[in-house]
């Protein structure tokens, strides 16, 4: 059996439905359908990605190697997309990816790396100022403590 996608000869790693794909196909269907939280209402469809993909699986940020799944690596390792707009997105890896958050200015990811982009007060602050959360890509919560005692307290 080989991945669903195409002509792909890869082996097939994940299914989805009654797809098959293999590890980069799955990767990319996944992102495809959304798993990256998107602004925009365009999504790029399994074979547009297909096509812009970088084989090479260098981060357009940080140029380190990225990875199509935790299983192989580290969960910061992992490729996703940014959307600057509706028609233009990168491909970074999850690290760089929350540093960014949910800000579409590419500016944050300038920021020195011992900083993360708060989205809630929108502002870059040293990384020891977010609690620690192992379900995310960079070990922290997406936003800082000071934002997240004050959402507390609204409850
Ligand atoms: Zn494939
Ligand atoms: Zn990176
Ligand atoms: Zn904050």
């Amino acid at each position: 059996m080989k991945c669903s996608f195409k002509k792909c000869e890869n082996n097939p790693f994940k299914n989805h439905g009654n797809a098959s794909y293999c590890l980069k196909h799955y990767r990319l269907m996944l992102i495809s359908i959304g798993i990256c939280n998107s602004n925009y209402n365009k999504r790029f469809t399994l074979g547009e990605l297909d096509t812009i993909f970088d084989e090479n699986m260098i981060c357009s940020i940080c140029n380190k190697n990225m990875i199509f799944h935790r299983l192989f690596g580290k969960a910061k390792d992992v490729v996703t997309v940014q959307h600057w707009t509706e028609k233009d997105i990168s491909f970074m890896c999850m690290e760089c990816n929350s540093r960014h958050g949910a800000s579409d200015n590419p500016n944050v990811l300038n920021i020195s790396k011992n900083l993360k982009w708060c989205p809630h007060c929108k502002i870059a602050k040293n990384k020891n100022q977010f609690h620690k959360d192992n379900t995310r890509g960079d070990g922290l919560s997406g936003i800082c403590k000071n934002c997240k005692s004050i959402k507390m307290k609204q409850i």
